[in-house]
């Protein structure tokens, strides 16, 4: 029998959302062109929020597990190795996350090989196959379903496809989804190996020389990266020319004498590779029965450890809005409306674009003004105030926020639309774990809810738990199985009002 989607590509974001589809009870495929999975490090820095959203799946049985949770985003945790801060720019001062209102207060250092083995386990674990060795090549689609064709001549039907297939991604170019941007005018230079000696400072940059960074992988690695100031500033064809170009262990080593007047015994190499800056958006993550996730939707210059950490993300608010519409109730605004995929997530595309260009423009302006914009930007950081929260919210994920439906920008309860802690329960769980993916719940922080609220949401979509602990003046929250707040209140007086709220969000008559 056909499955209700088909996910393209098993990169941390198609194994997410095929993970949290399957949980939802989707049917799901998962086709992926390789039939080894790649060793390239890739992506060593796991936000906070994205360990949340893994928090919503579980550990595979007898995994280890940070602290005592039995969930995917703990197993992860305690694969990795956690660091108190984090950078913006490679700037000298960091961004610390040890006081953020997380069960993950801190950056998860975790080569991507390892993230992506966690999530094909619990795949595996989970009886979902990754079908390895089918590369498609088009998809078309009708007003029923979706056909996706490999190399080989065969065709794979679905409801949906999900393009979760990378930067140049084949389910893009399949449709009429455009993906304008930024050429590239970089080529860096990256890393892992072991080093005999640490430099002084894990972030240094000189206006002459360039920058290097070095970050600490869990099985004893370290990952060195930077640039030189003549690898900036480049036309594209010579920018490309160049990151095609990749450098072998001599040349690195080569590199940081020229760079940091030391190559730190860099030796047992197991990746060299270039970074560059091509800063690409999707103009829509949806036609038709066609999604765009991750990389196949946004790319941009590796700054910051956020293309993974935003590509689950997106994978965690379709898998289940598209759940919903599979199982016929989602409501419009869900499927193409103001809380659809396509309106909550191309806005955060947007910001991470911006984001990651803002730090390639202090990262890589080598002169003097750009000396000053360095120190003017850590100085700020330094001073802990607004500028080092709204970049921690921004790099941590959890200050992203969707816009709560039916009220004025401005206007709305400061906490609507926003992700909400895991709180604890009076039933001895937290909230995320216990979040589900068909229901709305309503979680009680205080206020007195009346159980026989829940028969009037209808088909059993709103569960109710209640927190022992406060959030703010928030009295209860309706809470979407993505973790984010359809709605607030700060005095819960009226349940026919919650009542009216949560049917809002779920349709009363199958689509
Ligand atoms: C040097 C470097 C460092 C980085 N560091 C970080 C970091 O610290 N933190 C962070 O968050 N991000 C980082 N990133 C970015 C991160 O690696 C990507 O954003 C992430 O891999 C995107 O995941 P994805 O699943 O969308 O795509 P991918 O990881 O590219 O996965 C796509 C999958 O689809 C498969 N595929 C492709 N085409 C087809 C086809 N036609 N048919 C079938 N299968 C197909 C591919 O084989 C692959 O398995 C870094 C990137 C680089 C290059």
């Amino acid at each position: 029998m056909d499955p209700d989607v088909i996910v393209v590509g098993a990169g941390p974001v198609g194994m997410t959302a095929a993970a949290l589809l399957h949980r939802a009870g989707v049917t799901v495929r998962i086709l992926e062109r390789q039939t080894k999975r790649p060793q390239n490090p890739r992506a060593a820095t796991i936000h906070p929020r994205t360990l949340e959203v893994l928090d919503a799946l579980p550990a595979a049985h007898g995994s280890n597990t940070h602290g005592h949770r039995a969930t995917l985003g703990a197993q992860l945790a305690a694969a990795g190795t956690p660091m108190p801060a984090t950078h913006f720019a490679a700037l000298p001062s960091l961004l610390s996350y040890e006081r953020l209102d997380t069960s993950y207060p801190f950056v998860l250092m975790c080569p991507q090989p390892i993230t992506e083995r966690v999530l094909a386990e619990h795949l595996t674990g989970a009886g979902v196959a990754i079908e390895t060795g089918v590369e498609i090549v088009d998809v078309d689609q009708d007003d029923d379903g979706i056909v996706v064709h490999d190399t080989n001549h065969r065709a794979h039907r679905a409801r949906y496809v999900i393009g979760a297939d990378g930067a140049h991604s084949a389910v893009r170019h399949a449709t009429d989804i455009t993906f304008p941007g930024t050429t590239a005018t970089l080529a860096g230079f990256g890393a892992d190996g072991v080093l005999d000696r640490l430099p002084e400072r894990r972030h240094q940059w000189d206006p002459v020389r360039g920058s290097l960074s070095v970050l600490t992988f869990p099985n004893g690695l370290h990952r060195v990266f930077g640039i030189e100031p003549s690898e900036t500033n480049l036309a594209d064809e010579d920018a490309r020319r160049r990151q095609a170009h990749v450098p072998d262990v001599e040349e690195i080593k080569a590199t940081l004498r020229r760079v940091a007047g030391d190559d730190f015994g860099l030796h047992d190499v197991v990746w060299t590779g270039r970074t560059g800056d091509v800063t690409r958006h999707a103009d829509r993550y949806r036609s038709g029965r066609i999604l765009l996730a991750g990389d196949a939707a946004h790319v941009h210059f590796p700054a910051g450890g956020q293309g993974l950490n935003v590509g689950v993300q997106d994978a965690a608010n379709l898998a289940w809005k598209l759940a919903a519409e599979i199982a016929g109730w989602a409501p419009d605004r869900l499927v193409r409306g103001a809380q659809s995929y396509d309106a909550e997530r191309r806005p955060v595309g947007e910001q991470l674009a911006s984001n990651t260009q803002a730090q390639s423009a202090v990262m890589h302006t080598f002169s003097p003004s750009g000396a000053a914009l360095r120190d003017l930007m850590s100085e700020l950081i330094a001073q802990d105030g607004d500028t080092a929260e709204h970049l921690r919210g921004w790099l941590s994920g959890l200050s992203v926020r969707y816009p709560a439906p039916g009220t004025t920008p401005g206007e709305e309860h400061p906490r609507a639309g926003t992700r909400v802690p895991d709180l604890p329960l009076s039933d001895g769980r937290t909230l995320h774990p216990a979040l589900r993916p068909d229901v709305l719940t309503l979680v009680s922080i205080g206020a007195i809810v009346p159980p026989s609220l829940l028969s009037k949401v209808p088909g059993d979509r709103l569960q109710l738990l209640h927190s022992v602990r406060s959030w703010g003046d928030a009295a209860g929250a309706l809470v979407r199985p993505d973790g984010y707040t359809a709605a607030v209140w700060d005095h819960v007086t009226d349940p026919e009002l919650i009542a009216q709220t949560a049917r809002s969000w779920v349709a009363t008559t199958q689509t």
